[in-house]
């Protein structure tokens, strides 16, 4: 693997593996690999490798819940603690040239279009106050460079920045000097769905406009590391097509190609399940409460250090039951609207939120497990 951060892309590790092989191997796992791969992991607690982590997904490994979910747990205290990060998105544009076939927001969607003023981002900012102490803000925005570009970002992050000590956007993939401007403007992090590493899939989901480009996606997050973000958010949605499993042991190696090669970057990791869209998207398959847990203690005990975070598309009793098990952060009171937080809005949302509580209930509850809700863990004059 080069290591060398001036050097190469994921997609030339892509493209010297074989979906079918993976798949095929992650079909093949025996109950003796899964004992093995526990047994390495219970032993030395090291860190394991992208070949355990193909074990610890598969069918097979499913039968072991019960072994995976108690180191999980371990992990995820001897590393965080009992704490719950907690954010909370801000969304400022609906506007987007894409066509995901899965999103209301997309380009062919009849639907009026907001892209929030910089005075509309500071009442917003007021709003998200309101509700919490969040110091953890995620700007989301649809993919219009040309009305919501660099320039754009670099002033809503100017404004929210006097409200929010940790910003990070989830916008389009943009290119290295894009990304170091805005590191400029004060950014801290960046989230990017790949969506799903199967290609064939990817391009029919995204046929249309610069999300299309499966490389351009693929290659950003090479560009983010190199930028020298802080964080780098990453996942995989659930559903998009059907072998989830594959998905996820794809994003395994993503994650420690780019942990090597950007070693000073943290990494955080989320895999919502899709829900039927106003674009009338049906997901491709459905993956369990089990199931999501299952891969949320694969990860953890691939990786004792990745942020793993669950959205408020999850039930609060899912989540509720997954907070000691693995997961380290949290949405609340979550909008997916632009201007949804200030007004009431009439625009459409993204997508449906499950976990309708109060952030104010969120972290009762949370205390109430005994863990604390975590409002920054960032300062700005660490920037
Ligand atoms: S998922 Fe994002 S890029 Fe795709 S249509 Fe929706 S807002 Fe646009």
């Amino acid at each position: 693997m080069n290591t060398d951060p001036t050097q190469g892309n994921f997609s030339d590790v892509l493209s010297r593996m074989e979906w079918s092989d993976v798949a095929g191997r992650i079909a093949s796992v025996s109950d003796a690999d899964v004992v093995r791969v526990i047994a390495k992991a219970r032993a030395n607690r090291r860190q394991l490798d992208a070949d355990d982590f193909i074990v610890l997904v598969s069918e097979a490994a499913g039968s072991h819940l019960e072994e995976m979910a108690q180191l999980s747990q371990r992990f995820t205290l001897e590393r965080f603690g009992r704490t719950i990060s907690m954010y909370i998105p801000m969304y400022v544009s609906n506007a987007c040239t894409n066509k995901c076939v899965y999103c209301g927001f997309n380009h062919d969607n009849p639907m009026q279009r907001t892209i929030l003023t910089l005075d509309q981002v500071k009442a917003e900012c007021e709003a998200i106050k309101k509700l919490g102490p969040f110091e953890n803000l995620l700007i989301v925005s649809g993919e219009f460079p040309s009305l919501c570009g660099t320039d754009y970002f670099s002033k809503v992050l100017a404004t929210c920045r006097p409200y929010f000590h940790n910003l990070t956007i989830e916008v389009q993939p943009m290119k290295q000097p894009q990304y170091e401007a805005l590191v400029g403007a004060g950014l801290h992090g960046v989230v990017c769905f790949m969506e799903t590493y199967h290609e064939p899939s990817y391009r029919e989901c995204h046929p249309r406009g610069m999300k299309s480009i499966f490389e351009w996606r693929l290659n950003g997050y090479d560009r983010m590391g190199r930028a020298g973000l802080h964080k780098i958010g990453m996942g995989v949605l659930l559903g998009l097509q059907p072998d989830w499993r594959t998905d996820a042991a794809m994003l395994a190696i993503h994650l420690r190609y780019l942990q090597r090669k950007y070693w000073r970057t943290r990494y955080s990791i989320n895999f919502p399940r899709m829900c039927p869209s106003e674009s009338g998207f049906q997901p491709r398959v459905v993956v369990s409460d089990r199931q999501l847990a299952q891969l949320t203690f694969a990860f953890r005990l691939f990786d004792h250090d990745v942020d793993i975070s669950y959205s408020t598309r999850e039930s609060d009793d899912f989540r509720r039951h997954m907070m000691p098990l693995g997961v380290t952060s949290m949405s609340a009171g979550s909008r997916t609207e632009p201007g949804g937080y200030a007004s009431v809005p009439d625009a459409l949302e993204q997508f449906a939120i499950t976990d309708n509580r109060t952030p104010d209930a969120v972290a009762a509850d949370i205390r109430a497990g005994g863990y604390e809700p975590v409002w920054k863990d960032w300062d700005s004059v660490f920037d």
